[in-house]
């Protein structure tokens, strides 16, 4: 068995570990700060199997100028990051067509049909399936014209097995009264679920795979020399196979290698309500809005946002502030004080596809990164996909198409 690294202890890294462990070899995680904050943590905690439709499609280009310039909507660029960004908004807009829209959506479909087959058994061996809420998420929409532009999507999915329930304003209510009057039209998708608290997993799955045997290293990685990753203070660990998990950072990993991906930092926020003063059933999705609420164990999460800003600017909290003042609107009985705010940095690729596969230069080195929004969707399915290319087995799902090979 294999001596295997992994760089990054999200939840991509640790179900990498867990089922790398699973197959007998020798796993070491190394983090920066195995339990601190991470993309991972702060999430909607959303099981989201609807969400294999790439964030580019036709027509969202007419959008983004509205968006920019309202203080409410979902996307904001940070003008200093906008160089940067070219070349991955190119390949975003480029993938923007009908075709490009069926192509991603065949790959991500299997993937996400793989959900609760992976999921259900590491919450069960995490003893956490009290966690796991299978009650279906609501889309709302305020307007007719948003409802119809989304019936070509609400085909898309229904033809890979979601059910998509289409009901009017007054059918949301009675499924969640604390909906304003403001909602027109819902669509019901009873397959999506939610979690108590996407924190508790993470945590839980590293103290697990610790106790089955895998070494968590705190160390910042820095570059890979051979088959040795050098650590900012000077040590190296040697490895047979090393994943590279970094979430939003692991772009510099693949540069060193020659590889090239189109990844960036989807700066996403929320804001945690501890006493909301209202409830709901389900996670809801505010479909013209983009941003979505969940009730979660410690309050009700309003999350959402896109932001374009790199890894290192620092958070701007207005956008949690916004997202509360959103979910005010739609939710009128919604008490918005004592909200925690937090920002997370959802690693997203250009095409809304993971990177999951081989190294086209270094077969010993395997890409695990680029989850965008759906990681926790993914995750479990992930690492089964990383544990079987490296047992040389036929994959549960295809992972050609999300090889970083596309970049090149
Ligand atoms: C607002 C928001 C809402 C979301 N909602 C959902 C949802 O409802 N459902 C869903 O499925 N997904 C959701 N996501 C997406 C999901 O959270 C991410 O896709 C997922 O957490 C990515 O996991 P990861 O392990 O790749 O990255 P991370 O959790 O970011 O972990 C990467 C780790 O790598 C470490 N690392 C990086 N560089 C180095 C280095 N050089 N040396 C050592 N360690 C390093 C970091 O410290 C970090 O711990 C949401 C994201 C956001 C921001």
């Amino acid at each position: 068995m294999s001596r295997i690294l992994i760089i990054g202890a999200g939840i991509i890294g640790l179900c990498c570990a867990r089922a790398l462990r699973a197959d007998g070899h020798d796993v070491v995680v190394l983090d920066r700060d195995p339990p601190g904050d991470k993309c991972s943590f702060g999430n909607a905690g959303g099981l989201g199997i609807t969400e294999f439709i790439p964030a580019s499609v036709p027509g969202l280009a007419w959008k983004v100028p509205g968006w920019l310039v309202d203080p409410l909507g979902p996307l904001s660029l940070r003008v200093a990051h906008f160089p940067k960004l070219v070349p991955w908004l190119l390949r975003f807009l480029k993938s923007g067509t009908w075709p490009g829209v069926g192509r991603i959506t065949a790959a991500l479909a299997p993937l996400a049909g793989r959900t609760y087959d992976d999921m259900l058994p590491l919450l069960a061996e995490l003893g956490l399936m009290d966690d796991l809420h299978r009650v279906g998420a609501l889309w709302v929409y305020d307007t007719a014209e948003g409802f119809a532009a989304d019936a070509r999507f609400r085909e898309l999915r229904r033809r890979y097995g979601v059910v998509c329930e289409e009901i009017d304003g007054a059918e949301a209510r009675r499924m969640e009264p604390a909906l304003s009057a403001s909602v027109q039209y819902a669509m019901f998708t009873p397959q999506w679920s939610h979690v108590s608290d996407p924190k508790r997993i993470v945590d839980r799955l590293r103290e697990h795979v610790e106790q089955r045997g895998v070494a968590i290293i705190r160390g910042e990685a820095e570059a890979i020399a051979g088959t040795e990753l050098m650590l900012a203070d000077g040590r190296r660990l040697a490895f047979d196979r090393l994943v590279v998990a970094a979430g939003a950072w692991s772009s510099r990993f693949a540069a060193q290698l020659g590889d090239r991906v189109l990844l960036e930092s989807e700066r996403g926020y929320n804001t945690t309500l501890p006493e909301p003063g209202i409830t709901l059933g389900r996670e809801i999705i505010f479909a013209e809005r983009a941003f979505v609420a969940t009730p979660l164990d410690m309050g009700l999460r309003i999350g959402g946002a896109a932001e374009f800003a790199g890894l290192d600017a620092p958070p701007n909290y207005a956008r949690s502030d916004a997202l509360a003042e959103l979910g005010r609107r739609y939710l009128p009985g919604l008490n918005t004080k004592g909200g925690t705010r937090w920002m997370g940095h959802r690693p997203t690729t250009a095409d809304s596809m993971p990177v999951i596969g081989r190294s086209p230069k270094r077969p010993d080195i395997v890409y695990a990164f680029g989850h965008g929004h759906t990681g926790l969707t993914f995750g479990p399915t992930t690492g089964r996909l990383v544990a079987e290319l490296i047992a040389d087995r036929p994959t549960a799902v295809d992972v050609a198409p999300f090889s970083i090979a596309r970049f090149q």
